[in-house]
């Protein structure tokens, strides 16, 4: 969430978004501690296929080279960025990310049409206020990136998953779907109803391509702006100079997976803590 005082507006990623309803005080880290915030060998292998896939999609190098250009950006990546690792082998990092890219280019590219707008960033207003201060009320904005608008508005975000997607869940719960149906409909992108697309690819040695699509009309923009702006509402009220809800009880809740575990739960229970012992009995 970020909070633009000269433009009087109030921003929010899909991400934070996501963040705040498995765990508040995840959010509240999220905006005043970014610099905990790292990657991990899981999301360095995932922008390493993005790279690939957006030169492909903006016509910079064939499809039959997509391999060999998101092995490239994965060695910048590994000495550039700060990253954990988690459960992926080393050895598998590169292999891994050659064979997404070929199963991209392989099993999705042929249903993508061209010629639409690639790394779209946008900024959407969604017709709400949100109360900043007793006398300040602000409009609240959606803010992010889209992988890939069609030229026909169906959206495409590309994933790289350690198993496959399943479409009645995303059909159900993704916030990211809907916050993008909104913002393509908000920018004259598309209009409703709209089709958004996961390109999920395996992480893994078979690798595969599938495309998930979910469908999202104007009820669930209307109810993804009011998740929003209830969420934001209280994240203001609460202000964030004070711990939020503090929600251990989901699979992200570890040293792993939580950027920011050493200043919350794992500041009281280590991860040897967080296993069942036997000497402990
Ligand atoms: S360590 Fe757990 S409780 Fe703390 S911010 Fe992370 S997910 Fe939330």
């Amino acid at each position: 969430m970020i909070i633009n005082h000269e433009e009087q507006r109030v921003y929010v990623r899909q991400s934070w978004l996501g963040d705040m309803m498995i765990c508040m005080e995840r959010g509240r880290l999220a905006d005043i501690k970014p610099e905990f915030r790292t990657g991990s060998d899981a999301t360095i292998m995932g922008t390493a296929v993005h790279h690939g896939i957006e030169q492909v999609l903006t016509n910079q190098i064939s499809a039959v080279d997509i391999a060999d250009a998101a092995v490239f950006r994965l060695g910048q990546l590994m000495t550039e960025e700060k990253w954990k690792h988690t459960n992926v082998e080393p050895d598998d990092m590169v292999p891994y990310v050659a064979l997404m890219a070929r199963a991209w280019a392989q099993d999705i590219a042929p249903k993508v049409p061209t010629g639409g707008r690639v790394e779209q960033k946008f900024a959407a207003p969604m017709n709400r206020m949100v109360q900043v201060d007793v006398d300040k009320a602000y409009e609240l904005w959606f803010a992010g990136t889209m992988d890939y608008v069609a030229p026909d508005g169906t959206l495409w975000d590309w994933k790289t998953a350690a198993r496959k997607y399943s479409q009645s869940e995303k059909q159900k719960q993704s916030i990211q779907a809907s916050v993008y149906a909104y913002a393509a409909v908000a920018l004259g992108y598309t209009n409703w109803d709209v089709t958004f697309n996961f390109g999920v690819l395996t992480r893994n040695s078979k690798s595969s391509g599938s495309i998930v699509p979910v469908n999202r009309t104007k009820a669930h923009g209307d109810w993804v702006a009011e998740q929003a702006t209830t969420t934001v509402t209280s994240a203001l009220r609460m202000g964030h100079a004070i711990a939020w809800p503090k929600n251990d009880q989901h699979n992200l809740c570890s040293d792993k997976w939580c950027p920011w575990w050493s200043i919350c739960k794992g500041s009281y229970v280590s991860d040897v803590e967080q296993q069942w012992s036997q000497e402990a009995q």
